[in-house]
């Protein structure tokens, strides 16, 4: 018999996760010279787009555009969409493995690190991974309760997530309003009392993570300060900003220009920090108070960069919330293999890996491949690479251990007869016209659907 790709027997792919990197998976699938695939992508969700819809800050629209280029590859006749279908409940990697010859997980990092320190699971201690899902209206984390009647907050980690994190409790609400924030979180943040938002960054100014057009955001908010202290903002030899890339120079020097502006005049502020590190978190009845700092100093860590080493002077800010932004990680999925060490699927060149061997028909790509890094473009190049290896063990017929039932009806049918009914990608498409319609009777970009039961819900109203 002939190998899959054929237009007699097409390749059968599951891809599980309709994020950036699954789009980009399907799209590099689609684009294969001389393949004829078919592509199933799966999301637990009822909504497409993963961290596009419900991670990028809602004011950062421009992000959001590149929907248009997922949008291309879902209306391929070639690809179908499985929403609200989630993996280990409703089918198994065992049954995908029967119907599908490639199975690829694109299914991100959906939880987060921890700064392992006293007073962590004080209440008032949050992850920018809830805080992030709660204003872009994630199912996961809409029921959320941030107390923003407290007057300074604090943000760990200086990454973009914390940039996102900072900006969206720092800036005047009414610059979300015509966005696709979440209603109850306009409305929360409209109610804020938050006045100083501490953002703290462990190295200094020429180690931190954010892009410079991020920081360059902070010192344009409206009604908000960007302060920065001047001894923090001075870069020792041992940062080597001199080997640093034109980024790295160009976020120095706006660090080091604006910490000369000293405290500004406006009601809000970002006390942008350097060299400091959380030690603590103090709480008052079981509540989050105030954050104890080491500050830090830095050394050479032998790989042509810098670490920071506490040097036992330490300092107490107020603080009624503590959000970690210190990096996401992976969560664990039944029968998919997991690395607990570095939170991802452990894999070689997109193939999964399991004791040492690749697992024929299974592969991975985006963050579940290579840890949370990487601005959502990184994630094309990543796709493409693992797609390479999926269409070399096709050529050497290294597939997966079926399928026993290729047929397009195969994985409907056992879906169907579990009485799970997937949204399909012409049924987003109704959901994504009534939440823009909704939104527009505020002047909103959309207005979100939150709840998955209400998505259900609304999909089963006739039109
Ligand atoms: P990240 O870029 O890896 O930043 C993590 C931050 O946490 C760093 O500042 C890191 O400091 C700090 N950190 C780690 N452990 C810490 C600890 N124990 N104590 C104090 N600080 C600690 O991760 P991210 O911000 O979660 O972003 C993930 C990816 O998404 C990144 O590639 C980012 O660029 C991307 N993203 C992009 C956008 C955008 O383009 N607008 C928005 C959001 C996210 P060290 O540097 O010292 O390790």
């Amino acid at each position: 018999m002939s190998l899959p790709g054929t237009p007699d027997r097409p390749l059968c792919v599951a891809i599980i996760g309709s994020g950036p990197s699954g789009f980009y998976a399907a799209e590099a699938l689609l684009k294969a010279p001389g393949l004829t695939v078919r592509v199933d992508l799966y999301d637990r969700l009822p909504t497409p787009f993963g961290l596009v819809r419900g991670g990028v800050a809602p004011d950062h629209q421009k992000i959001k555009s590149v929907v248009v280029v997922y949008e291309k590859v879902a209306t391929d006749p070639r690809v179908r969409f499985f929403g609200n279908v989630l993996l280990g409940r409703d089918i198994t990697v065992e049954e995908l493995r029967a119907r599908y010859d490639q199975v690829v997980y694109a299914v991100g990092c959906e939880s987060d690190r921890k700064m392992s320190i006293p007073g962590e699971d004080l209440q008032g201690s949050f992850s920018a991974t809830e805080f992030v899902g709660w204003y872009n209206g994630h199912p996961d984390h809409r029921n959320k309760k941030f107390d923003l009647s407290c007057e300074s907050v604090s943000v760990v980690g200086i990454g973009n997530v914390a940039m996102d994190v900072t900006r969206i409790l720092a800036c005047d609400p009414e610059r979300l309003a015509k966005t696709d924030i979440a209603d109850y979180a306009l409305e929360a943040l409209r109610k804020s009392k938050v006045k100083t938002v501490w953002t703290l960054g462990r190295r200094g100014p020429a180690e931190a993570a954010y892009s410079p057009v991020e920081i360059e955001e902070f010192g344009k908010l409206e009604g908000c300060d960007l302060v920065i202290k001047p001894e923090e903002a001075v870069v020792g030899k041992v940062s080597h900003l001199e080997n640093g890339d034109a980024n790295d120079k160009k976020k120095v020097a706006y660090v080091q220009e604006h910490a000369k502006l000293g405290d500004g005049t406006q009601s809000r502020k970002i006390r942008l920090r350097f060299c400091v590190s959380p030690v603590e978190v103090i709480g008052e009845g079981g509540k989050v108070k105030a954050v104890k700092l080491e500050k830090n100093k830095l050394v050479d860590n032998g790989r042509g960069g810098a670490k920071c080493v506490g040097i036992g002077e330490f300092e107490t800010i107020p603080s009624g919330m503590i959000f970690r932004s210190v990096g996401y990680r992976g969560v664990p999925i039944t029968g998919v293999a997991f690395d607990e060490k570095s939170g991802h699927i452990p894999n070689e060149s997109g193939r999964v890996v399991s004791g040492g061997a690749a697992l024929p028909g299974e592969y991975v790509v985006g963050w579940a491949k290579r840890g949370p890094s990487g601005l959502i473009g990184t994630n094309r190049a990543d796709s493409v690479l693992t797609v390479q290896s999926m269409l070399e063990d096709l050529k050497a017929g290294r597939l997966s251990v079926g399928p026993v039932d290729f047929s397009p009806e195969s994985a409907s049918k056992l879906l169907a007869s579990r009485g799970v009914n997937p949204v399909s990608y012409a049924q987003w498409k109704k959901l994504d016209e009534l939440e823009r319609s909704r939104g527009a009777v505020n002047g909103k970009i959309r207005e979100k659907f939150t709840k998955v039961e209400d998505m259900v819900a609304a999909l089963s109203v006739p039109a």
